[in-house]
């Protein structure tokens, strides 16, 4: 029998998701892989990204990479979640806070069930402030968790992700990898080549004629999908009329107080506005439909609501939210934007390229590229995708929001049957069953759900095992846990100056 193990791989485009593609194959393939990776300073990268979930911090122990010097090195903060202002109705704001839990779980019954009968009931407070990361959030303090504290309490494991300049991470992941033998070529590709036999590529040719051939072709080239799109026409569906975002402007601002320990994202008249606070500068970007708002008032919007000067001119970017009908066709596989794309509202995209990476590693290929692997790959892909649109979409249509003509779309929308039972479920007895691995699990959705007016009806019935005095106690006994721990909290500037300052900053 022929070896068939594939030992040439070609990475087109160098922007965060062909980095971390690099950085990880190098790491995990060793060095008896080919790996070169092609990009084109002058086409450039798209320079937006800088919030994340938690599991960016797996991704980095993979590589090996040591946290204090990834987010000094990446001039980044910390993020306990993401605050969300005037998405129910103006005024009103709430937090998804991370983390397995909310408050305490007694056996089986999330302490949500406790809450919403303390709460309808008139004795207990909103559901925040029984969150660590919520309350942490709003006083302004961060801390990793502390490993002296006992293994029960709610500062034994705080989650969080990070906030960094995605270009220094690019950076930083290039340095990785070439260092572990990837090889970088600069040039714009001008041309693909196909098998005739079966369509397969077989090389890509650089404006420059160079020619340069491999077995597995990994398309990372952004929203144009150069391989996966221009090459093999794979076909993109379009999400659109669920996710209606089409736009967004970007600036960054100088900062004008200590960084806070989230994301805030506000929803505006056609869209919503994101403020992610760096150690050197705050990102900005107003993400808005364009049927509803023109360019320039979106701008202007931005403009209006910085925290500081302006650091340059406002960007402007186009996308449609959707996927490629397959991100893997024949010996292409698409990760990043050239994949498809979901709006930033929960900075789901460097998590996509971190998993699509892992669900690579874990199917990889050899040159027979057999159907059952990328079936699999694509049905898995399909999964996670669909359940992140589905908690996105939730946040713009479970609104009471009738102010503008954008927000009444979202609020009649017809939107996924998926969606929808699982709101049905979520109304009728607080219950949220995940999805298998779906991103986002019971907290997550238990937070937006209730942050977006969804109050369920009744709760679970093991919930009146206690007495009301009983639950009355607990209720309140972890209500002031919660808030002696944030006390014990650090100020995230703080952490920050003790842990990982950034030079120059
Ligand atoms: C408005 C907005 C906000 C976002 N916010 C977040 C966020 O907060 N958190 C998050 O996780 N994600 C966010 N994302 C998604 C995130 O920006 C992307 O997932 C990430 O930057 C990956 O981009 P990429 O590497 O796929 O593409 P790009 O950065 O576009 O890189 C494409 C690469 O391909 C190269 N290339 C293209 N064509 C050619 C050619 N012909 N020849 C040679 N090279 C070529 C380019 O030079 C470049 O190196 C956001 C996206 C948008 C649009």
């Amino acid at each position: 029998m022929t070896n068939q193990r594939i030992k040439n791989i070609v990475i087109v485009g160098g922007g965060t998701a062909g980095w971390m593609s690099a950085a990880a194959l190098a790491k995990v393939l060793g060095p008896g892989h080919s790996i070169r990776l092609i990009e084109s300073e002058e086409i450039g990268t798209i320079g937006v990204g800088e919030a994340t979930v938690p599991h960016l911090s797996l991704f980095n122990k993979l590589l090996g990479i040591d946290e204090a010097e990834f987010v000094r090195e990446t001039r980044g903060t910390f993020k306990l979640g993401v605050q969300f202002v005037n998405w129910l109705k103006p005024g009103k704001t709430y937090v998804h806070g991370f983390g397995t839990s909310i408050g305490l779980d007694i056996g089986m019954l999330p302490f949500h069930q406790y809450w919403l009968r303390a709460f309808k009931s008139g004795n207990a407070s909103e559901i925040g402030d029984y969150s660590l990361n919520t309350l942490a959030a709003a006083h302004g303090k961060f801390m990793v968790s502390a490993v002296d504290a006992p293994p029960n309490t709610p500062l034994a494991n705080i989650a969080y992700a990070y906030h960094f300049d995605a270009g220094l991470y690019a950076r930083y992941l290039r340095r990785y990898a070439e260092a572990r033998g990837v090889q970088r070529t600069e040039g714009k590709i001008r041309e693909t080549l196909l098998r005739p036999s079966d369509g397969f590529v077989d090389a890509v040719v650089l404006e420059s004629g160079e020619k340069i051939s491999g077995e597995l072709f990994i398309d990372c080239s952004g929203f144009r999908g150069l391989l996966i799109e221009q090459a093999l026409h794979t076909g993109y569906e379009d999400w659109n009329h669920w996710l209606p975002t089409n736009r967004a402007v970007t600036v960054a601002c100088e900062r004008t107080g200590p960084p806070t320990p989230y994301t805030r994202a506000t929803a505006q008249t056609a869209g919503w506005q994101w403020r992610i606070a760096l150690q050197h500068r705050v990102g900005n970007g107003h993400v808005y439909a364009s049927p509803y708002i023109s360019d320039d008032e979106a701008a202007a919007t931005l403009l209006r609501n910085l925290d500081g000067a302006p650091l340059g001119e406002p960007r402007l970017l186009r996308f449609v939210a959707g996927t490629r009908k397959k991100v893997w066709n024949r010996n292409v596989v698409a990760i990043g934007l050239a994949s498809g794309f979901l709006e930033p509202l929960e900075s789901t995209g460097i998590f996509l390229i971190q998993s699509a990476i892992t669900r690579l590693l874990t199917l990889f290929p050899d040159r027979n590229f057999s159907e059952a692997v990328i079936d699999r790959y694509n049905a898995l892909s399909r999964f996670e995708l669909e359940r992140i649109r589905d908690f996105l979409i939730l946040h713009f249509h479970a609104t009471q929001r009738d102010d503008t003509p954008f927000w009444n779309y979202c609020r009649t929308m017809e939107i996924p049957e998926t969606l929808r039972s699982v709101m049905a479920l979520f109304r009728e007895g607080g219950q949220f069953i995940r999805n298998a691995e779906e991103l986002f699990g019971l907290v997550s959705w238990v937070e937006v759900m209730l942050g977006q007016g969804i109050m369920p009806t009744t709760w679970h019935t093991g919930a009146d095992q206690m007495s009301e005095k009983d639950l009355n106690e607990f209720v309140a006994h972890v209500q002031q846990v919660i808030a002696t721990c944030v006390d014990a909290m650090p100020p995230h500037q703080a952490f920050i100056d003790r842990y990982c300052k950034a030079a120059g900053v």
